[in-house]
């Protein structure tokens, strides 16, 4: 054990040197130092890191100590050359082979493995496993393959990829090299299946803190989205900032809205020109505009450490795909916001783009990580900590993170929150269960609207219980219900019925916990305590 720890030694200190020397850096990130010994020392593993972990480092730094060429699968074929050209720029010789190449490119490319010059190559997973790529590669001095967004490979994951399940042939394809898979997003399930797909030999699985603790997050109803949105832009004036869309259409409004505002924003959606697209993303990182408003198309591999807040216009499809979004603020390891507006609107939305899915296990899996999702915006619990324990991890704060809306006490809690959600649940029982959330909060607020008066309604108990609460304060409570599990929705029409555990508040013998939605007001000032 001395002489393999002073292996380990010896390797940390060339691993050190070279990224001092190619990179600049003095240290290591948590979790690279063990990382990269793994690719030295030829152990498969697999490596969860949260997105700004520095994941490219702990594959890059081991192809430049090792002897021999690194084979990187990555799926962004987009971002490839971006790659080859930063590693050019900083001595290392790399290249990538992948769909866009001419004829000829890829012929180069060749002649740099046989020459054994090449030190990374990064390959698209679907060229990869070509029976005749893999004989060429087996005639090249391949260290050892690392697999980017490794989470692909499974149904769990939140991107999963089809032509990433073809990698399940590296294993036995190079005996000799060891596979090292990298992720930023894996829940334990997601972990087991990547391991095993890939067939991983005695894998060793390293798991860093999924905590971000420099990121403030705050979540809110949607009442007025582009003042909502303002409000935060106005927080970090003149600072980079994303805003997250669903739709291209919405990506489109939403920026032209700001311009008209006078904020500098640019789109950034599939839909546009590769050029354009290209061209934006360049002003964004040149920091010539400050805002980009995008769909999920936008971040994936960008290396823009100074995000200072990323915004939700509309709610995400599971908390991984939130977790990897907002994780683009605040890489740099400063204080970021993280901001979620959302609606029921959002749930519906997702609901009918999850339906158009014919695979059935993938819709079973869309559906849950969306409950996850939704639970996650209406709870009133610690969001550090509700993030972390998705990712089966736990933080010890004894007082609160510090560092969210609930912590902050942003949230007010309710009183009286028993007898309040005995009124809701009494008028979903009075209206037989038959009808939205929208329209129950409207009778309880007492609406005079034409289906209310048409239902006769008007005429109920509960008709009117909650005049002096606000529409969002009203809607903000059923969602807390029903992420509570006290109500829940039903059918396709999405009429909200009582739970069992509803009928125990219905009986007093148990009390939701309920808090007051926020105002606009509520969160400026505890924004500036903060
Ligand atoms: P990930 O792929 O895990 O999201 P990246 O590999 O893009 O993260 O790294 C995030 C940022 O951290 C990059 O700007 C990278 O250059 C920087 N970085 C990575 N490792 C180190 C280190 N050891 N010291 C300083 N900066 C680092
Ligand atoms: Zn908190």
């Amino acid at each position: 054990t001395v002489a393999v720890a002073d292996a380990a030694d010896d390797h940390a200190e060339q691993l050190l040197a070279a990224i001092k020397q190619y990179w600049g850096y003095d240290s290591f990130r948590p979790l690279q130092r063990e990382a990269m010994l793994g690719a030295m020392e030829g152990r498969d593993c697999l490596t969860v890191l949260p997105t700004g972990g520095g994941k490219s480092l702990c594959y890059q730094a081991p192809a430049v100590c090792r002897d021999g060429m690194a084979v990187v699968v990555s799926p962004l074929i987009a971002l490839m050359k971006d790659q080859v050209d930063a590693l050019t720029e900083c001595g290392i010789p790399a290249a990538f082979v992948n769909s866009s190449l001419t004829a000829q490119e890829r012929l180069d490319v060749a002649n740099r493995v046989r020459s054994g010059e090449l030190k990374m190559l990064f390959a698209a997973p679907e060229r990869l496993v070509q029976p005749r790529t893999i004989e060429f590669l087996r005639e090249a001095n391949v260290s050892f393959i690392a697999i980017d967004e490794a989470h692909c490979i499974s149904n769990w994951g939140h991107d999963f990829r089809p032509e990433y399940r073809k990698l399940n042939c590296l294993r036995e394809a190079f005996p000799e090299a060891s596979i090292h898979a990298f992720t930023a997003t894996a829940t334990e399930q997601v972990r087991q299946d990547i391991v095993d797909q890939l067939d991983l030999r005695d894998a060793e699985v390293l798991v860093g803190s999924f905590d971000r603790p420099n990121l403030l997050y705050r979540v809110e109803r949607r009442s007025d989205a582009m003042s909502q949105i303002r409000q935060v832009i106005d927080r970090h004036p003149n600072e980079s900032g994303i805003v997250y869309c669903i739709s291209r259409s919405n990506v489109e409004d939403t920026a032209a809205t700001l311009k008209t505002f006078g904020y500098k924003a640019l789109p950034y959606h599939a839909g546009l020109e590769a050029e354009q697209r290209r061209a934006h993303q360049e002003a964004f990182i040149d920091e010539k505009v400050d805002i980009i408003v995008a769909t999920v198309a936008f971040g994936m591999g960008i290396d823009k450490s100074n995000v200072r807040y990323v915004i939700h216009a509309e709610m995400p499809r599971s908390i991984e795909a939130y977790q990897q979004e907002s994780g683009r603020a605040g890489r740099d390891g400063l204080e970021a916001e993280c901001y979620l507006i959302y609606s029921g609107r959002d749930i519906n939305t997702w609901e009918f783009l999850i339906n158009q899915s014919d695979n059935e296990d993938n819709r079973k899996a869309s559906f849950a990580a969306l409950g996850g999702m939704e639970r996650f915006c209406s709870s009133v619990t610690c969001r550090h900590q509700q993030l972390v324990g998705h990712f089966g991890q736990t933080l010890d704060h004894t007082t609160g993170c510090g560092a969210c809306d609930v912590c902050l006490n942003e949230v007010e809690t309710v009183d009286d929150a028993l007898v309040t959600a005995q009124k809701i649940i009494s008028s979903v029982y009075r209206q037989e269960q038959r009808f939205g959330a929208d329209y129950t909060a409207q009778v309880l607020r007492g609406s005079r609207n034409k289906k209310v008066r048409h239902n006769k309604h008007d005429q109920l108990s509960t008709y009117g219980l909650l005049k002096h609460e606000s529409e969002a304060v009203v809607r903000g409570w059923i969602d807390q219900l029903l992420s509570q599990g006290f109500l829940k929705r039903s059918g396709e029409h999405s009429v909200i019925v009582i739970t069992e555990e509803g009928n125990r508040v219905l009986k007093g013998d148990v009390t939701p916990s309920l808090a007051r939605p926020k105002t606009r007001q509520t969160v400026q000032s505890a924004a500036d305590k903060w």
